[in-house]
């Protein structure tokens, strides 16, 4: 089975404005390995779509599947066991905690998930090394630079080695250079396996990844795959 799998997924909102039909029918399968980008207009409905990806909300209608299982049973409480375990998930605003240091930011999922201390530590210490963080374990995240704080974030949604890393608008408030960084980052996670799904704005951060799906509306538009070995440009 994929990896993720959505059908028929319908998703509105209900603000003050009336009825916002942010996601209407959405069929979609990410297998393992892909890194899929999803593109569209400010509004389009793309972090809707993530948020029902990653359970953080739930679907009016249709399904979301992940290696096959069905995730229309899950409670709240499952859903976060999943999170912790099985989908890593940044944000646009890296969501870190703000009284934490950067160490015990990355180290925390792995120690929620059962990971003992020497293990966790041991995790925490290769990813900050890997993400060039290893001189700023000890600080805060309010002492960092907006990219330094994308980089923690990154290394905290990939502490449990999870299945399936979600990012929202990761580079949406971070400079060129900063925009730049999480494209090598998830490049580079994707060349080792990682699956990704981004949602993004930005055409250039796209990209980066070897499939992108245009979003507009609600709906998928377009769908690209660019093979392996396909255009040598
Ligand atoms: P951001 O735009 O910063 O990503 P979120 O999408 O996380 O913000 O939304 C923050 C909160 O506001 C959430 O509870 C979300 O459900 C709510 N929200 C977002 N957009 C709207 C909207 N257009 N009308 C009402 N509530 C909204
Ligand atoms: P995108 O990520 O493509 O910018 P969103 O999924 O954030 O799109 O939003 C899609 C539409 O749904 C927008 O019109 C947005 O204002 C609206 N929306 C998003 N979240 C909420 C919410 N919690 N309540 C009301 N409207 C929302």
């Amino acid at each position: 089975a994929p990896l993720l799998e959505a059908r028929g997924l319908v998703r509105t909102h209900h603000g003050e404005g009336g009825p916002v039909h942010a996601v209407r029918g959405v069929d979609l399968t990410v297998r393992r390995g892909e890194f899929v980008a999803v593109t569209g207009p400010s509004g389009a409905g793309k972090s809707t779509l993530l948020h029902l990806l990653g359970g953080l909300q739930r679907p009016d209608d249709g399904t979301v599947l992940l290696d096959g299982e069905s995730t229309d049973d899950y409670t709240e409480a499952r859903w976060a066991v999943e999170r912790r375990r099985s989908i890593g998930i940044v944000f646009q605003f890296f969501n870190l905690v703000s009284n934490l240091t950067v160490a015990d930011n990355v180290e925390l999922p792995a120690l929620l998930a059962g990971s003992s201390t020497r293990h966790a530590r041991a995790e925490r210490e290769r990813l900050l090394t890997e993400l060039g963080l290893a001189a700023k374990a000890r600080s805060m995240p309010g002492e960092l630079s907006g990219g330094e704080q994308q980089r923690v974030a990154l290394a905290r949604a990939l502490v449990n080695h999870p299945r399936l890393l979600l990012a929202d608008e990761p580079a949406g408030s971070l400079d060129s250079r900063g925009t730049r960084e999480v494209m090598r980052l998830l490049s580079r996670f994707h060349r080792r396996g990682q699956t990704i799904v981004l949602v993004t704005h930005d055409a250039r951060l796209a990209s980066a990844a070897d499939r992108v799906i245009s979003f507009f509306d609600g709906r998928i538009t377009d769908d690209v795959t660019l093979g392996d070995d396909g255009p040598a440009a």
